[in-house]
């Protein structure tokens, strides 16, 4: 084991390296950081001192997988770490690790959050009530099973016609 005389130092390292890592915007949805979204499960320092970052996909066809790997790689580089890049598929990205703060910021862009909890495997199938992030009303009806991206379902709510995006990934 690492002795314990540097340990305070590493544990500042680590977590700047971890803000550094965190603060990497999500290439579809630049509102919500790597972090927001648990893309981002850790990032330590091995004993030769390199930043080993992990990162679930939120799942593996997503064409932004590498594009979010290679620019948490450069922020890591940036803020003066070797990066080391590891990805972690089991157990599998769930849309339950959106982090509170990560909705919100969807909400505010005008994305519906994903139904946590089971109820995600519903809501993918159009089968769940989704909100409507600009008026709150449920009453809202899926238009087609793909939005803007593969990730996101297209809605329209029934009580203010305005159109959204649903985060449907599970
Ligand atoms: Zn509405």
């Amino acid at each position: 084991m690492a002795d314990q005389s540097g340990s305070l130092d590493r544990i500042r390292l680590q977590r700047a390296a971890f803000e550094a890592a965190a603060n990497v915007p999500d290439p579809e949805i630049p509102v919500v950081t790597v972090n927001d979204l648990g893309i981002l499960r850790s990032v330590e320092l091995d004993t030769a001192g390199r930043a080993v970052a992990k990162l679930t996909p939120t799942y593996s066809g997503c064409p932004a997988v590498v594009a979010i790997e290679l620019a948490v790689e450069a922020a890591l580089r940036e803020a003066g770490f070797e990066p080391v890049i590891e990805r972690v598929i089991s157990p599998a990205w769930t849309t339950d690790w959106i982090t509170p703060e990560g909705r919100e910021k969807l909400r505010e862009y005008g994305i519906a959050p994903p139904v946590s909890g089971s109820n995600s495997k519903l809501a993918l199938f159009g089968e769940t009530s989704v909100s409507c992030p600009k008026c709150g009303s449920s009453d809202t009806e899926r238009v087609s099973e793909f939005g803007s991206t593969p990730c996101k379902a297209h809605y329209r709510c029934s009580a203010c016609r305005e159109p959204f995006d649903y985060f449907k990934c599970i």
